[in-house]
């Protein structure tokens, strides 16, 4: 097997199957935001050249992994999901220390991303066209899926191992090579899933990872003429631009934003079933999910009993380091996170919203040496406030009282975002109601908000996002083009029937 090590220390791109030192000469430290003193290790500060070296070892690799039969691509993934599982415990560590979730959600999480290398591992199998009858005689027609050639996947800082895994596994079992360019917060994770491919065989140049910026490796990627897609998901800002710059070159562009999941609670809900959930919802991954719930909209006859309940599930919250045991949640991922969420409360509190609880930073011990904020609930928000509408990303709750399952879909509704919703109800048909008229791509029944599945469509409607779901076997038709074929075996010159 081929030796691959990286210093303890400082950390380099994967470029061509070999660590390879940014051409800038750049490296940035990257801290754990629950310990500012904890140096996770200094990664590339890289730039275009990295960008554009990643991209033609990428497209040098892809003739011969694009002519290795979809199953043996699937193999290599499924090896890799073998040296996974035997590396989550060190997968989830490095995931808490850069990204600061706590240390059980780090493993759920990297269980996930192995969940979609597997799924992906056996997509190697299925890959399907179809076979449909031709109008002609002794005409075979079917479709063939083939690879678009290299892609670019821009990941977030959020989920550092399962994005980066829901965007590579289907682009490489489909027979594409890929350049990834991790949060430049979160690369550490990502490198580790490098390892991991390398480690699995994968042959060089097909995976390849530049850590940095998005102005610098971003946008060197996007703008390259080599590069046929771009995968993207992040703000709505950066997405939208990108959207742009992928457009005027005309490439393929699946970009996955912003969300302001509401779960509606109707009064003939388990309201203990509601309020965990919506707790879980809310506070997991300190409110740092796209699919977080941030608006709990609740019918006034058990508002009370909910608002009393998710105040107190608040406050008995231990937030800490997520390393330590017994900690619910952890820091904001950074400093900037962390003033955008009090930045809100503040806006919260002057739109005329009431702070029930939360709303500071915590300060004082080893609270000092993080970004720790306070799980965070307001009441009285109204449709049109800013708390109300826009991401805050943050552990911030905003209830909303009202007397209707339609005013209730309406509120819910009432947002440009459209990914995810939850109702917590016992009543079918008001189930089915709000299923049905609910503008968003997910909807849970009596769970919260959160949560995808390898082998199900995940991404929004309306701003939250563009282009192709992600995950399942469409996750992995983003990354392949169809090809119809005719094949005529008559032998004998075409006499079209067709006018
Ligand atoms: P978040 O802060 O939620 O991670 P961003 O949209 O800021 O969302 O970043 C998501 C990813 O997009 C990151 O990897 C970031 O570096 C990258 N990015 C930022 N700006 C650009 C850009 N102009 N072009 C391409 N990628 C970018």
């Amino acid at each position: 097997m081929r030796k691959l090590q990286q210093s303890p220390e400082r950390f380099e791109n994967y470029i061509g199957g070999q660590w390879v030192p940014p051409a800038t000469g750049e490296y940035a430290p990257n801290r754990n935001p629950a310990d500012l003193d904890d140096v996770v290790g200094h990664y590339p500060a890289s730039g275009a050249k990295d960008a554009q070296a990643a991209i033609q070892a990428a497209k040098d690799a892809f003739g011969g992994w694009a002519g290795t039969p979809a199953p043996s691509r699937g193999r290599i993934l499924a090896k890799a999901v073998e040296i996974f599982r035997s590396r989550i415990d060190e997968l989830a560590r490095a995931l808490c220390r850069e990204e600061g979730k706590t240390l059980a959600e780090s493993r759920g999480e990297v269980m996930k991303g192995i969940n979609l290398f597997e799924f992906y591992a056996g997509e190697g199998f299925r890959l399907r066209g179809k076979t449909v009858p031709s109008e002609m005689p002794k005409t075979l027609t079917f479709t063939l899926r083939q690879p678009l050639g290299v892609v670019a996947l821009i990941t977030p800082w959020n989920f550092p191992f399962a994005i980066p895994a829901w965007k590579s596994a289907p682009a490489l079992v489909a027979g594409n090579t890929v350049v990834l360019k991790p949060a430049s917060g979160t690369p550490a994770t990502a490198m580790l899933m490098a390892k991991v491919l390398h480690d699995a065989g994968l042959p060089k140049g097909v995976f390849n990872l530049v850590a940095g910026s998005g102005g610098s490796v971003g946008n060197a990627l996007v703008d390259h003429p080599d590069v046929k897609a771009v995968s993207f998901t992040g703000s709505n800002a950066t997405g939208m631009a990108l959207n742009e710059r992928c457009a005027r070159r005309g490439i393929r562009v699946t970009c996955e934003m912003g969300g302001k999941n509401p779960v509606v609670v109707l009064q003939d809900a388990d309201l203990d079933l509601a309020c965990t959930g919506i707790l879980q919802g809310a506070f997991g991954s300190t409110g740092q999910r796209c699919t977080a719930t941030s608006r709990v909209i609740v019918q006034r006859p058990v508002s009370q009993q909910v608002i009393d309940a998710l105040v107190d599930g608040a406050r008995r919250l231990k937030v800490g380091n997520g390393l330590n045991a017994g900690i619910d949640m952890g820091p904001a991922v950074d400093e900037a996170q962390l003033k955008t969420d009090l930045r809100y409360i503040e806006v919260g509190q002057s739109e005329g919203a009431k702070l029930l609880t939360g709303g500071r930073q915590l300060k004082g011990g080893d609270y000092d040496k993080g970004y720790f904020i306070e799980p965070t609930v307001f009441t009285g928000v109204e449709p049109g406030m800013r708390i109300h509408q826009e991401e805050i990303f943050g552990p911030v709750i905003a209830i909303i009282e009202v007397d209707t399952l339609d005013e209730a879909v309406d509120a819910a509704n009432a947002v440009e975002f459209g990914l995810a919703s939850s109702i917590y109800t016992r009543d079918a048909n008001a189930a089915m109601s709000f299923i049905e008229r609910s503008e968003v791509g997910m909807v849970h029944v009596n769970n919260p908000t959160v949560g995808g599945e390898a082998q199900l469509p995940f991404g929004g409607w309306k701003s939250t996002g563009i282009g192709e779901r992600e995950m399942s076997e469409e996750g992995a038709e983003f990354f392949t083009q169809l090809k119809t074929v005719f094949f005529d075996y008559t032998g004998q010159a075409r006499q079209s029937k067709i006018y």
